[in-house]
């Protein structure tokens, strides 16, 4: 059932343009996706939704972009050179190679129980800075998006009008050399996080913590439709890293089972703490009122921009039995996330003025609102490869829209068609 799911919806985001292996004619390239027409449009939406939530909407969050490369001490500070590490072992018989951490004593391949030693890989992708040989400075992909946010906490703080509580965001790609990406974009070798770094006083991280952990579970609770598909899954006491008094994920249920699709963290001062010592520069926070100087702590929210688009196919995906004995497959996806608020069709090719009226609502909805167009083949196939894609409304001009000015607007989840005035049409799909 849960490859049957995973295989319906990999087919669907190719022959949607939503996701495309990369570098598909050679073959693909094992952890790497692209983002069709259709998907890079999911995805933006998705991106503005999360931006619109933990930045715009609040008085004491901004947001930075910052880059993939960065000063190589900052890995080492921050413990990736050293620690980002997967443990791998390898099957004597199939020789693939497993994270310690995916096999229960067999081999999830063949079966066969005997594995090499397990070794240590490092995660880091590693570049070279600089042209000349023997001036190149070994540098490094980003393994996690939040480090430029520690960097530029000072700039921050002095350059704008924040004051702690204050919240740093940034959404940007990610690098790790996964040993075994799988699942489509559930684990891939380049992918985007959406960070949030909220920076408080010692005293306040708790109540913080909480409040994050609250306010991205209503975010992710916004999101999907199936909300018996959400939960939270404390990390065991014994598994933390030194300076975090807790941590939770939140997990979505995939057909495969519970799946992390983002981590509330509890940072302390450990970033800052270790930035200030390999720079020698003081990160110390003054506060304005009180004067008292002290390192910042840091609640974190770190979550996957790609995976969580990945879920929302999941989630919307739904195969539905209609009275004529067809199947409807159609993605009730959330509608600001839909690549198209409504689809515009004139109803024949082939009749000027039908076209002629169905392209002005075009020009007018395409103001606002992200619409495309079809004029390609019977309106039910028309219907079906929107619902597929999960695109909220169909419009369709025809001879009586040349009459009496309305047209038929459908609805996806219903299906149900009524007659709508075209001067309404704006208001009603936002
Ligand atoms: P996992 O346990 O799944 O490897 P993680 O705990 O290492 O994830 P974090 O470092 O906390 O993940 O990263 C934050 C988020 O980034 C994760 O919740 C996930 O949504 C996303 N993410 C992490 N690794 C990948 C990956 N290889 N591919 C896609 N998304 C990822």
């Amino acid at each position: 059932m849960a490859e049957d799911l995973l295989q319906k919806i990999t087919a669907l985001a190719k022959r949607r343009g939503i996701i495309y292996p990369n570098s598909e004619i050679y073959g693909g390239f094992g952890g790497f996706y692209d983002y069709g027409p259709v998907g890079v449009e999911m995805k933006n939406n998705l991106k503005r939704y999360w931006w619109r939530d933990v930045v715009d909407r609040r008085e004491n969050v901004v947001g930075i972009d910052g880059t993939i490369i960065s000063h190589p001490k900052v890995w080492e500070a921050s413990g990736h050179v050293k620690g980002f590490t997967d443990e791998v072992v390898e099957c004597k018989k199939c020789h693939q190679r497993f994270k310690v951490d995916e096999i229960e004593k067999k081999c999830p391949n063949c079966g066969n129980t005997e594995f090499t030693e397990a070794r240590k890989y490092n995660m880091l992708f590693k570049t070279e800075v600089g042209v000349l040989e023997g001036e190149k400075v070994t540098a490094y992909l980003r393994g996690e998006a939040c480090q430029n946010i520690y960097l530029n906490f000072k700039n921050v703080v002095d350059s704008t009008r924040m004051q702690i509580p204050f919240g740093i965001a940034q959404i940007g790609k990610a690098f790790r050399n996964e040993v075994t990406p799988n699942k489509l974009t559930l684990r891939t070798r380049e992918f985007e996080q959406w960070d949030l770094q909220y920076f408080v006083h010692p005293d306040q991280i708790e109540k913080w913590f909480e409040y994050w952990k609250e306010e991205r579970m209503n975010f992710y609770r916004g999101l999907y439709t199936k909300q018996e598909n959400l939960r939270y899954w404390e990390h065991p006491k014994e598994e933390l890293v030194f300076y975090a008094k807790k941590a939770f994920d939140i997990q979505y249920r995939t057909p495969w089972g519970w799946a992390e699709n983002e981590g509330i963290h509890w940072r302390g001062d450990y970033d800052l703490v270790q930035h200030g010592k390999y720079s020698g520069k003081d990160l110390s926070y003054t506060d304005p009122i009180t004067n008292e100087k002290y390192i910042p702590w840091i609640v974190e929210t770190s979550g996957g921009v790609d995976r969580t688009l990945l879920y929302l196919l999941i989630d919307g995906y739904e195969e539905e039995k209609l009275e004529s004995g067809d199947t409807r497959v159609v993605l009730k996806i959330h509608r600001e996330i839909a690549a198209y608020r409504a689809a515009i069709f004139p109803l024949v090719s082939n009749k000027k003025d039908i076209v002629d009226k169905a392209r002005d609502i075009f020009n007018t909805l395409s103001e606002k609102q992200k619409v495309v167009w079809d004029s390609r083949g019977n309106i039910g196939k028309r219907y079906r490869y929107q619902d597929e894609i999960g695109t909220p409304y169909c419009i369709t001009v025809d001879y009586e829209s040349l009459e009496n000015g309305t047209v038929t607007l459908r609805d996806r989840d219903t299906m149900k068609q009524e007659r709508v005035k075209i001067e309404e049409l704006e208001q009603y799909i936002s």
